[in-house]
Formats: structure tokens, sequence, C-alpha cells
């Protein structure tokens, strides 16, 4: 009894290998891609799937879905049912049945916030508190002033809001003055969330959680504009590649991430939305502190770390602080950073330069 319940052991032991080294009951994950669009930006996913193509294609829709979903009822400012903008018509109503009284208390008014969403906002403010307030989601009457939508390489003229209009703009803004309460958000009247900065990499992070529930797909990467989720592993049991765009020769890239198993990667740039006036880049990533776009010296940042919202939070925070600070706080958060100079210089945190393969 004993020997047999040994052999017995072993046997499924040897079975137990077998399955982690294929991930598959039989045979060998095959390779599936799709490039589409959701969320106002390029999909990619590459997906190693235990199944036929139908199946395959089954999972990658399914990724779509839930991005669309997750753009349509909670992130998006401009689709009005998500609960983004709920909460940012709420308070734009509140402020217009306010206007005109002179001394009315422009005290905070609560709205109410679903159990995800209060989670998601902490976790931003954590980051806003740690970067000084360098990453702020309540600059959504600021984004919107700056008409994000007709920056592109290819625009040549901006209309540049005049300091008065930034002054006005930032009057709405400041997380510090909205408070996140159990299944609450008090905000002051007008106070507009714009979740673009994060956005992607809440993505990336419900992509994530969809794998794990998927025991048929392997490995897998999938980005979601410049934030990408690594998933798995390969059947070859070789690493993940993700490229790091080179933010000033177009079409070329700075260098490689070597990747094992499930990690999440963002960068945020100044070379994909701008337009250049006069010799002046105006781009999409904006420094809280002026209200105008960030010149703290850096082209690029990019972080890696096992968060899909932190890793986009963190890419935004460290692009406005600058190298030194946004280094610091990378370090802080246990990330790791490559953060680009306009002149080139490369600054990477010590676990950035094991896994960066320079072109
Ligand atoms: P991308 O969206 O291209 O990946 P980011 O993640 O850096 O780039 O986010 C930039 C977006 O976030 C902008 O389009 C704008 O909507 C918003 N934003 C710009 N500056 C800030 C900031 N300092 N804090 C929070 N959100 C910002
Ligand atoms: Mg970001």
């Amino acid at each position: 009894m004993l020997r047999y319940r040994r052999i017995f052991g072993e046997w499924m032991l040897a079975v137990g290998i077998i399955l982690i080294l294929t991930g598959c009951g039989s045979g060998k994950a095959e390779q599936y891609g799709s490039v589409d669009t959701a969320m106002g930006t390029v999909v990619s996913q590459t997906l190693y799937v235990c199944g036929d193509r139908e199946e395959a294609e089954s999972e990658i829709a399914a990724v779509m879905e839930l991005l669309t979903r997750l753009e349509r009822q909670e992130l998006s400012w401009r689709i009005q049912d998500s609960e983004v903008a709920r909460i940012n018509a709420l308070s734009q109503k509140e402020a217009e049945a306010i206007q005109g009284q002179e001394n009315a208390m422009r005290e905070g008014m609560v709205v109410p916030i679903s159990p995800v969403m209060q989670q998601t906002l902490q976790q931003i403010w954590q980051v806003s508190a740690d970067s000084g307030g360098a990453l702020d989601v309540t600059l959504g009457r600021l984004s919107r002033l700056w008409n994000l939508d007709a920056l592109s390489a290819q625009a040549t003229e901006i209309s540049v809001p005049t300091q008065e209009q930034i002054r006005t703009a930032l009057e709405d803004a400041g997380y510090e003055r909205a408070r996140i309460s159990q299944e609450t958000l008090e905000l002051p009247p007008g106070m507009q969330l714009d979740l673009g900065a994060v956005g992607k990499g809440i993505a990336c992070d419900r992509v994530g959680e969809y794998l794990r529930s998927r025991p048929q797909i392997t490995g897998a990467v999938v980005a979601v504009g410049g934030s990408v989720i690594t998933y798995g592993q390969k059947p070859d049991g070789s690493p993940w590649k993700v490229a790091i765009t080179h933010p000033r020769k177009e079409g070329s890239y700075l260098g490689i991430l070597s990747l094992t198993g499930e990690h999440y990667v963002s960068t945020s740039g100044d070379y994909e939305r701008y337009v250049m006036v006069d010799g002046v880049r105006y781009h999409h990533i904006f420094d809280p502190s002026t209200g105008a776009p960030a010149h703290s010296g850096l082209c690029s940042v990019t972080i890696v770390c096992d968060s899909g919202l932190l890793a986009d939070a963190l890419s935004t925070a460290c692009f406005v602080l600058g190298p030194q600070q946004g280094l610091a706080l990378a370090r802080s958060y246990g990330a790791q950073a490559l953060l680009v100079e306009e002149d080139g210089t490369v600054h990477m945190t010590d676990d950035m330069k094991e896994i960066f393969i320079a072109q």
C-alpha cells in the first residue's frame, strides 16, 4: 500500500510537472494575435492559448469587450453614462446652481461612488500625495481648456489659453480639496475628473484579472497604448520583449525590456500627442503647479511594476517631477524606472538596468 502510494505520488508529481511545462492538457499553447482600437488608443494582443483559432478569437474578443466596458461604464469623461462622467455632471450642475450667489459657500458636495471607484481613487490620491501633487486627476477643466484632442504630431497650431483662463481652470482643481470616504467622494462644486493619466494602466490591471481567470491562456502580452501587461510564459520559456519607443527618433526604439512572468509597463512621453509652435513643444502632460505642459527636462519615462494603475500613475508623475525627484518617487514605490532627458541622457534604477537592453 505504502509502495503504491509512493509510486502514485511520483506519478502525480510527474504529471504535474508536464502540465506546468506546457500549460496545456496535451500539446502546446499556440500564439494568436490581434491589433484593434479601444479607449481611444491602439490595443495589441498576443495570446498563447491552448485551443483552436475559434477559442483564441473568443478570448481576444473578450479582452476587447472588457476594455470597452471599462471605458463606457467607469472611466470616460466623454461618455455620459460612465461613473466619471456622472461625477463630473453632478459637480458641474452644483457649480451652476450656486453661480452668481455672491456669498455661496463653496463647500464640498458629496457624490456616491462605487466601491471599485473608491479603491481606484484612493490609490491615485496616494500617488498624488507622494508626488507632491505632480499627478492630479482633478485637472479635468484644465485638460479640456487645452483641447488635448486637437494635439497630434501633424498639427501645426494650437490656441494657447490665456493666463487668466488657466488660473480659472486651476481654481477648480486640487486633489487635496477632494476627500474619498466610504462609498462617497466629497469635492468642491465645479471640479472635474480626468483619469486619462491612469486609464490605460487600470485597463491592464483588468486584463490581468481576466487572464488569471482563464487557465487555457498560458501567456500574453497586451498593450493598451503606452501601457503593457506581460503575463505567464511562452511555450519555449523565453522572456517577453517589450520595446521602448525612442522619444526623438520616429520609428526607432530606445531599447528592449526583457521580462519574465507578470509585469506592468507604462511609458509617458511628450512625443505622441504634441504640436511644435515657434520651437515650443506643447504636449499633453501638465505641470499642475503652472497649468501648462510640463517641462521638467524629461521627454520619456518608463515604469515597470506589479500594478498597471501604479505604473501609469508613476510614469505621469515622474515625467512632471523631472529626473532626480522622479527617480526618488519610483524608488519609494519599489518600481523599476527609466527616464530620458531631452538631451538623450538616460537615468535608470539599478533593477531597471537588469532588464533593459539598449538598441
Ligand atoms: P497617455 O495617456 O498618453 O498614456 P499619460 O499616462 O502620461 O499619457 O497621461 C496623460 C493624460 O493624463 C493627459 O491626456 C491628460 O488627460 C491627463 N493629465 C495630464 N497631465 C496630468 C497630470 N499632471 N496629472 C494627472 N493627469 C494628467
Ligand atoms: Mg500615465
